[in-house]
């Protein structure tokens, strides 16, 4: 592409739009971001959890998690060494079995993650200051992130690259020239050669042959106060839930996910699921009161591997991270980046619409 083509439109400044926009812009493209401030995007959830994964080496979901790991930790030891904060609370995690099933899951610790060892409940309460249930496997890598903050750093650390546009996209028209982003009232709101759909569970809307594999998932978060008798972990827990360790004297327990449920509102059961796993974790008598609460929604697909690749001619989308964007997006911009630039990775083959195996296999919603 001769360089005076270099120049993208990105629907989206959540983690997946923020991270494809400074991949480019890294490789010398010139970005416009455009982005509505709707709620319930799944990047303002307020703290995250990054886990390593447990499961074999050779299955595909693990291997793509494990390797995006390596990238976001590439990523946010850049950020943090040029002096930006990656919201970022916690280095390392607990893995707690949630179950039979995740137990014998834990027995293989993987073996290329040196950082990753099995603990007894002892060693787990020192290094969480918790009394921990049961054994689980500590990670020296991963942590808790704010994703937001981390969304909004890889934006600021190119802020001459990056045009920000703010808007809701109603409409994508293709032309001779490229891609033209209009609004709800039909006006331009960005043309350029190339598009990069980035709207998370939106991108449907904008992209109608996204639903063979989007699927909205929603996820409710609690907030409880850490008082002197409930002290939340100094590391994020996570196994069948996540409870974070204190952010301004809140801990977030999280979170529920119910697939094809767009309701915004937040539920009273859904604090209490949250709260209960607090309650299990921390070893207390009572589930403490819920202070506050989020709900936002996770676009997933089928296998849960990312939506990353290309949609039509010079039609991208990087969408469908599920409940670990933070694991992935930084992988799916790089990925993405390379394959505008005509160099197309074998791992892309599993993300690509064009080559990928799964999808809702009877579609209704494409007719
Ligand atoms: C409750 C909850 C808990 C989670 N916990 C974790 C966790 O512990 N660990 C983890 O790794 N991940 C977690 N996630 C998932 C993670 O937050 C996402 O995978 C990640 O943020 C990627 O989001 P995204 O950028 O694809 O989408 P979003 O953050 O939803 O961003 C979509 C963007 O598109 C914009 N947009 C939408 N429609 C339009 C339009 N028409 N025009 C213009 N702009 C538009 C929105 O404004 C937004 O900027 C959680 C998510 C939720 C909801």
């Amino acid at each position: 592409m001769s360089r005076s083509r270099r120049t993208a439109l990105v629907i989206g400044d959540g983690l997946a739009g923020s991270a494809v926009a400074a991949a480019l812009v890294r490789r010398s493209w010139r970005v416009t971001l455009i982005a509505d401030d709707g709620a319930g995007r799944a990047s303002d959830v307020p703290a995250a959890v990054m886990a390593a994964t447990i499961g074999g080496a050779t299955d595909p979901l693990t291997r793509l998690r494990r390797r995006g790991l390596n990238v976001t930790e590439a990523w946010l030891a850049h950020l943090e060494r040029a002096g930006f904060d990656c919201g970022r609370i916690a280095r390392g995690s607990l893995l707690l079995p949630g179950n039979e099933r995740d137990r014998a899951r834990h027995g293989r610790v993987p073996p290329d993650d040196p950082s990753a060892r099995h603990v007894t409940p002892a060693e787990a309460r020192a290094a969480t200051g918790i009394e921990s249930p049961s054994d689980g496997v500590l990670h020296g890598r991963g942590g808790c992130i704010l994703p937001d903050r981390l969304a909004t750093a890889l934006r600021s650390v190119h802020v001459d690259a990056i045009h920000l546009v703010p808007g809701r996209v109603a409409r994508l028209v293709r032309h001779a020239d490229g891609w033209t982003a209009e609004s709800t009232t039909g006006e331009p709101l960005s043309t350029e050669p190339t598009a990069i759909l980035a709207a998370g569970t939106a991108c449907t809307r904008l992209w109608p042959n996204s639903r063979r594999w989007l699927l909205p998932a929603r996820g409710q978060a609690t907030a409880f106060r850490a008082t002197a008798a409930i002290s939340g972990p100094r590391l994020p827990i996570s196994g069948g839930g996540y409870i974070t360790p204190a952010i301004d004297g809140i801990h977030w327990a999280g979170a529920t996910l119910q697939r094809g449920d767009t309701d915004p509102l937040p539920r009273a059961e859904d604090d209490r699921t949250n709260l209960e796993f607090a309650r299990t974790c921390l070893g207390l008598d009572e589930v403490p009161d819920p202070l506050d609460r989020f709900v936002g929604f996770r676009a997933t697909t089928p296998n849960r591997i990312p939506l990353v690749g290309r949609l039509a001619e010079h039609l991208w989308i990087t969408a469908g991270h599920g409940a670990h964007g933070l694991l992935t997006t930084p992988l799916a911009a790089h990925l993405l980046a390379d394959a505008l630039e005509g160099r197309h990775h074998p791992l892309l083959r599993l993300l690509d619409p064009e080559t990928r195996r799964d999808g809702h296999p009877t579609d209704a919603n494409l007719k």
